[in-house]
């Protein structure tokens, strides 16, 4: 029996890996899937390429074997095996890059902040979280002499000559009393499903189970189990052509734990200076959390098939978090941290060219499925324009994905729609904003609009009063609240100004009646039928968003009056007109103004007021 010393940053690293890695110490059966993965490509890899291995033909696999009365776990694969050389190389000294980056992360970062450490890919050493000593006998393929490694992980290890039927590697942990309760069938079923099911060989389970006879009596013989417990399918990494439609949506159902059916789905394999697979889904309705905070992010990272982390909420930006799916890298380091994912420059341009392509993808739907595309916006217009708000570098694409509802068409239109529709001499795309679609479409703010068959655009969503001014204008077309002085210039040409000496008294009267209550009072170029609306001043935030940034508890003493607009066709603003006692003139102004007000969604301070005017109008 040779007995050797482990390297003294293996020592360092075992320490470290027990003391801070200890609440996640579930990871070591990845760790060691992993490895067995790797000696499965490594071998599968020689043999299809190297002339020495080509007459190793193998059915390539993983065996897990539990025995819960002896407290063993073994992890056996048929792949590339190793030498003594090997052994001393790979599990007695650390050559690994990642894990001398681990070690110096693990130096800095002085909280150990567990949730990141999990991130790290460690290796083999992770076993002896779990395991009082771990035992390796392994035969390297094309070699007849097999070897045992065997170490408790307290500085030293053996290695002496063994024997083994065929190439591999066989792993056996002796486990502690904290590795216990891996070794049951339904906790390993469940860390394989978590971890490894995307595997891309076969993970055999195999145990054996007490034996009883008819009466329920345990009999003194048991019974060998055999199962697979992973689907062994990297399903993404398979090329399209072999995958049928209900294998995508089987796999949806599997990331999604849901019995949902995706709406849309997109694979793309990218080659050239970086390689990756996506497979982006689209879900058909939106997730429960969508407008949480902390919500799930639905997109999974893998490196070369191994999963590393299903909670990152930057793999997509945050606007994109109902995308459900896969990102797959092939030059990714397998133990990448979050830290290091974001300024990593292969994540960065596979993040960017993900959002190019489900955007891209996008814009094809709504032009080759409509339908399709109708209920995706149904349940996804909103994030869309957060998009707007957050991703400047796509904002030319966004634009075309966004719909509104309009006072001209049923459904849903976009902005390009909507620019093919305007009058020759139409200015600008119009749009009003409020909290209610219904309450919109019966605005006296369209009046003129929809006298002159001018469209205007509808924005319910509470969104809609930070994104439409940020987004200014739809190439060189501003677009234009309505509901703001300045919008009516739309009308100008109309301007009468005979007519608006005629009333000026009028706007006098008013404007001093409601003195403080207003900014301004005006004639309107922009009603027909209705006495009054008001509208916000060009550069002054609208009622909604006042009560917006109100919610967010910002803006509490802003105090922004409206522009009283009036109708001077309307019977009551002539009355008014006409009317030289102070209180029929006090009436009209105050009633002009509560009715626009109520018509805007908006509560009156004095109801009881408003109500007596109305009645002093209605019998004077
Ligand atoms: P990593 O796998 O990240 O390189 P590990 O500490 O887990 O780090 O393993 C160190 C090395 O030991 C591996 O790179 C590999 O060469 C070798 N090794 C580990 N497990 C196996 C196995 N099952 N079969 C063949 N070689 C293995």
């Amino acid at each position: 029996m040779a007995a050797h010393q482990f390297q003294a940053e293996v020592n360092q690293l075992l320490q470290l890996i027990i003391h801070s890695l200890y609440s996640h110490r579930e990871i070591f059966l990845r760790e060691l899937i992993s490895n067995a993965s790797d000696a499965l490509d490594k071998l599968r890899y020689l043999s299809a390429s190297d002339e020495a291995y080509k007459a190793i033909s193998f059915e390539p696999a993983i065996s897990i074997n539990f025995d819960s009365t002896n407290g063993h776990l073994t992890i056996a694969d048929n792949g590339i095996g190793m030498n003594e050389a090997d052994l001393v190389e790979n599990l007695g000294t650390i050559a690994r890059s990642g894990t001398r980056r681990f070690m110096e992360a693990m130096a800095q970062d002085a909280r150990k902040d567990a949730n990141l450490i999990g991130r790290f890919g460690v290796g083999f050493y992770a076993s002896y979280m779990v395991a009082d000593s771990v035992s390796v006998v392994t035969r390297k393929a094309g070699e007849d002499q097999a070897w045992l490694w065997t170490s408790d992980g307290k500085g030293a290890y053996d290695i002496e000559p063994a024997a083994r039927d065929g190439h591999g590697t066989t792993i056996t942990l002796k486990m502690n009393d904290d590795g216990r309760e891996f070794l049951t069938r339904w906790r390993l079923q469940e860390l394989i499903k978590k971890y490894s099911n995307h595997i891309a060989f076969p993970i055999w389970l195999d145990w054996d189970e007490d034996e009883y006879d008819d009466k329920g009596q345990k009999k003194d013989s048991t019974v060998h189990k055999h199962e697979q417990a992973n689907s062994a399918q990297a399903l993404w990494s398979r090329p399209k052509t072999e995958l049928k439609d209900e294998d995508y949506v089987e796999f949806y159902k599997n990331i999604t734990d849901s019995d949902e059916k995706p709406l849309h789905w997109m694979h793309t394999k990218a080659e050239g200076t970086i390689e990756y697979t996506t497979l982006f889904y689209l879900p058909e309705k939106a997730p429960f959390d969508l407008y949480h905070a902390d919500y799930k992010p639905g997109v999974k990272l893998y490196v070369r098939r191994v999963f590393i982390t299903d909670d990152d909420k930057e793999l997509l930006p945050p606007y994109l978090r109902f995308v459900r799916g896969v990102i797959d890298s092939e030059d990714l380091p397998l133990n990448v941290s979050r830290e290091i994912l974001q300024q990593n420059r292969v994540m960065t341009n596979i993040r960017s060219a993900s959002v190019k392509k489900v955007l891209g993808e996008l814009k094809d739907l709504s032009g080759r499925e409509p339908d399709k595309y109708k209920a995706f916006i149904a349940e996804f217009n909103r994030p869309l324009k957060e998009g707007l708000y957050t991703d400047y570098a796509n904002k030319e694409a966004l634009l075309e994905l966004i719909r509104f509802k309009s006072t001209t068409q049923d459904g849903w239109v976009s902005l390009a729609e909507y620019k093919t529709r305007m009058k020759d001499d139409q200015k600008a795309i119009y749009y009003v904003s409020g909290d209610s679609e219904d309450r919109l479409r019966q605005s006296p703010l369209l009046e003129m609009y929809r006298k002159h068959g001018i469209e205007v655009l509808l924005c319910s969503d509470e969104i809609d009063e930070l994104v439409m001014p940020m987004v200014g204008k739809f190439g060189d077309l501003e677009l234009k609240a309505v509901n703001r002085a300045g919008a009516e210039k739309e009308f100008d040409d109309q301007k009468d100004e005979a007519r608006e000496k005629e009333m000026a008294p009028v706007v006098e009267k008013l404007k001093k009646a409601l003195g403080a209550r207003v900014k301004d009072v005006r004639l309107s170029a922009r009603l027909s039928e209705s006495p009054s609306c008001i509208v916000v001043d060009e550069h002054d935030p609208s009622m909604q968003m006042l009560n917006l940034m109100k919610s967010m508890g910002r803006g509490a003493d802003m105090d922004v009056k409206p522009i009283l607009e009036v109708n001077g066709d309307h019977a009551l603003v002539t009355k008014a007109l006409l009317s030289v006692n102070e209180t029929v003139i006090a009436d009209i102004a105050n009633v002009l103004l509560d009715q626009a007000l109520l018509i805007e969604g908006a509560s009156l301070k004095d109801v009881a007021g408003f109500v007596a005017r109305m009645n002093r109008l209605m019998t004077s």
